[in-house]
């Protein structure tokens, strides 16, 4: 999908605000992680969002509350136009219409069931009678590329690459709109990542299907992703398209994360921040102010004081960070 395609067309998912805090014992005390803090992001219907950031910072959370997995503490979430319930069962089109494939192949896979009873369950629970879900069921394996004798196989006789496309297989069945791949070719060797992200390509163009790739593997966002939204301790702090995010990175920490990312080349960049140092700070405790701020080399005294708001700093270019005044919070 062009920029302007994508600008143009509604979007699918709007998440407005949306914030979880999880409860946990800290000692003798009870102390609140807040694993994700006031997200708001668009995904467009037939795009790809990737959503980047270091481990912990709130991207598998974040994805679990998009599916519905976890309630939502506040915030709003809409999928094709629709106010999703923060709590409770959501309607069954929803349901069916928003899938997950995981990151472990193995593990998202019932040993004991075939690969077609894997695919099939998810069907059988939603009520799909017998005669379609055995349609379905081979039409989503001749998706993914495997013959329909797979459908009486085990996951341990496949491999690591043909279980990834039992998982998507099993998401493809559902007829969704959207699939959130959470780390879905982190656990694959390179050759197999290859594979398996042609494969997801081609069927988004089949099936005009939208996708949220949630990855720490910046080249294979930058490979997969029409947007990109980079979290940090629970937060977006930058998101745009990725052309733009990879060629001029404007927050501190995106151009800290592609400096570091060994194959990638940041051009155009104004500034040449050191390698942030230390470890990213615990949610359970995030710094005031920026929660960049401890590892930021560009940090001032108003970084500690007041929270920068993520707002467009150039066109379609949102960013949370006091170099740029449209982050500075409107006076009450
Ligand atoms: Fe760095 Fe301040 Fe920007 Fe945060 S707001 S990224 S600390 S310059």
């Amino acid at each position: 999908m062009t920029a302007a395609q994508h600008t143009a067309a509604q979007p699918l998912l709007q998440v407005d605000q949306v914030s979880k805090t999880f409860g946990v014992r800290r000692g003798l005390k009870r102390a609140t992680v807040h694993a994700v803090d006031e997200v708001s992001l668009v995904v467009r219907p037939s795009s790809t969002l990737g959503i980047v950031g270091e481990s912990g910072c709130g991207k598998s959370t974040l994805a679990r509350l998009v599916l519905g997995l976890y309630p939502v503490d506040a915030g709003d979430i809409r999928f094709a136009g629709k106010l999703l319930p923060r709590t409770g069962k959501r309607p069954r089109a929803v349901v069916e219409q928003m899938q997950m494939v995981f990151q472990d192949p193995y593990s998202a896979l019932n040993p004991r069931a075939s690969v077609g009873g894997s695919i099939a369950f998810p069907l059988e629970v939603q009520g799909v009678g017998n005669a379609e879900v055995r349609e379905r069921v081979a039409q989503a394996l001749e998706d993914v590329g495997l013959h329909g004798n797979y459908a009486t196989y085990y996951p341990h006789q496949l491999s690591g690459g043909q279980r990834q496309r039992v998982n998507i297989a099993r998401a493809l069945a559902m007829r969704p709109k959207l699939i959130v791949l959470d780390e879905s070719v982190s656990a694959l060797d390179k050759s197999i990542q290859a594979q398996i992200l042609n494969l997801l390509q081609d069927l988004q163009e089949s099936y005009q299907l939208t996708y949220i790739f949630i990855s720490h593997d910046l080249n294979v966002v930058e490979y997969m992703s029409d947007h990109v939204a980079v979290m940090y301790l629970g937060q977006v702090v930058e998101t745009c398209g990725a052309e733009a995010l990879y060629h001029q990175p404007l927050h501190p920490y995106t151009q800290v994360l592609l400096a570091s990312s060994p194959s990638l080349e940041v051009t155009e960049r104004t500034t040449a921040p050191e390698p942030t140092s230390g470890e990213m700070p615990s949610p359970l405790d995030p710094p005031s102010g920026c929660r960049f701020r401890t590892r930021c080399p560009f940090a001032m005294p108003t970084c500690a004081t007041t929270t920068p708001v993520l707002a467009e700093a150039a066109p379609g270019h949102l960013v949370a960070c006091h170099l740029y005044p449209s982050s500075q919070p409107a006076a009450k």
